[in-house]
């Protein structure tokens, strides 16, 4: 049975890095029935907050990628760890090393020196037939692991296919400090086994703790999982993520109008792909995902297909979805609702042009409030004729059946009588009503907004 897990560090925010992992591993474990783990690597004490931990829960549940086991959290798991250092301890996999930092020092210096790459010298190591030095007083020592000091480590990693390290260049990780804490990377590899993971998908700054990871989990009899290691996602100018090329928390995506849908389908995209399928919902992607068509280069984050792929989910986005959205933003912008036209029918005009929830508040707004043309729109649009025109159309609109054909004919015949074009009239009637120049079709305009509220807004101007 497939086991996948997302172990994210609460020291931050879920971002869209983390986010595209995180939607790998589960979409992994989806595809193949089997089970998607949550462990939060909480035990950088100093750096993890519970903020960050309920922030990555909230990004996870924005996204829907809902786990079968956990969270489990690696403080609550201290005792494990410990045991399992004593198991090592007692088997000769492990051993107490009493260097203190200031020796350390002083052995890489010298190994600098002599330009040798400075490392631990193995000075506690034990071996048959070596006599170590005698434990000196009052030094409590850390732990180290031994490491194979011969031979490779090697793996097919799923993403970049064969990686392999020499042991040697590694040297004995320690995997306790002296007050007995783990360290990291022990840490992960005992929860990677309890937790029976068979498919470690992660971000590829870990590459170099895979080979430490391996040899510690063959030194507990441990079965070796798989790993696929995600390349970086890049700006879209070729440099590292930043927060200007969108690499914010996936909650900021919320806020900013983007729907989770187009989030996780644009995510699916970034690193992955299914011949030129650009378009798809999250079943499909469960369907069709598989580790071997992830790419090894990196990815580059692009906001214009994202905007692109969220005006599609808007487009087919339920109605009452929209409502509810935009409803909820006006609210927290402090718009009333309750004297404006049903939003449902605002929406409707607007929801094929927009590219974000944001912008379709954006441009319902207007039907709202109590619009006050800007005074360079006003000194544009507001000429002499287009107000005796605009005064005209409102005599006209007082008793015009109030339909699209009759809206339409008012307008054309207020051009006719003026001797105006269509434009020198609709321009000045949308600054009229709704602040800007540019709308939907007049008549579908008018007729939203209503008879009242048109003959209102209208005798502010003409
Ligand atoms: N906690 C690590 C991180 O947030 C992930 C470790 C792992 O996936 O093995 O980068």
């Amino acid at each position: 049975r497939i086991r996948t897990r997302f172990a994210p560090s609460p020291t931050g925010f879920l971002h869209i890095g983390g986010a595209r992992t995180a939607l790998f591993s589960w979409a992994y474990a989806r595809h193949h029935g089997g089970d998607f783990i949550l462990r939060i690597e909480d035990t950088d004490v100093a750096r993890s907050t519970p903020e960050a931990v309920q922030a990555i829960l909230d990004g996870m549940n924005w996204l829907g990628l809902e786990w079968d086991e956990g969270p489990f959290y690696q403080m609550q798991r201290m005792e494990r760890y410990k045991q399992v250092i004593g198991q090592m301890l007692e088997a000769g996999t492990a051993y107490y090393c009493y260097t203190t930092p200031e020796e350390l020092d002083a052995i890489r210096e010298a190994q600098r020196a002599r330009g040798d790459k400075p490392r631990y010298d193995g000075r506690w190591r034990p071996e048959p037939g070596k006599v170590l030095p005698t434990p000196p007083e009052g030094v409590k020592p850390v732990v180290r692991f031994k490491n194979p000091t011969s031979g490779k480590v090697a793996w097919t990693d799923v993403v970049k296919g064969e990686i392999e390290f020499d042991n040697a260049e590694l040297d004995d990780l320690i995997i306790a400090r002296p007050d007995g804490t783990p360290t990291y990377n022990f840490c992960v590899v005992v929860d990677d086994w309890d937790m029976g993971i068979t498919h470690v998908i992660r971000g590829d700054d870990h590459v170099n703790n895979t080979p430490r990871q391996i040899n510690i989990l063959r030194a507990l009899g441990a079965e070796v999982p798989q790993y696929g290691h995600l390349s970086m996602i890049l700006g879209d100018d070729g440099q590292k993520l930043s927060k200007r090329h969108g690499a914010v928390s996936v909650m900021q995506y919320d806020d900013d109008g983007y729907l989770r849908d187009a989030v996780i389908n644009y995510l699916a995209r970034l690193g992955w792909s299914h011949g030129d399928d650009e378009i798809f919902s999250r079943e499909q992607f469960v369907e069709w995902f598989d580790l071997d068509r992830i790419t090894p280069s990196a990815a580059q984050f692009n906001f214009d297909k994202l905007d692109w792929l969220n005006a599609h989910y808007i487009k087919q986005a339920d109605i009452a979805t929209l409502v509810t959205d935009a409803a909820r933003r006006l609210t927290q912008r402090g718009v009333s609702l309750a004297a404006g036209p049903a939003l449902e029918a605002v929406i409707a005009l607007y929801r094929e042009r927009v590219n974000t929830l944001v912008q379709l508040a954006d441009s319902v707004e207007p039907y709202y409030i109590d619009v006050t043309p800007s005074e360079e729109l006003s000194a544009q649009h507001f000429t002499d004729a287009a107000k005796a025109a605009l005064a005209s159309l409102r005599a006209r609109l007082a008793d015009v059946a109030w339909d699209k054909a009759a809206l339409s004919a008012a307008i054309k015949e207020t051009c006719t009588e003026h001797g105006l074009k269509m434009p020198q009239v609709a321009i000045p009637l949308r600054v009229a009503l709704l602040g800007v120049a540019q709308t939907p079709a007049i008549d579908a305009v008018l007729e939203v907004i209503g008879r009242e509220r048109v003959l209102a807004r209208l005798a502010r101007i003409a």
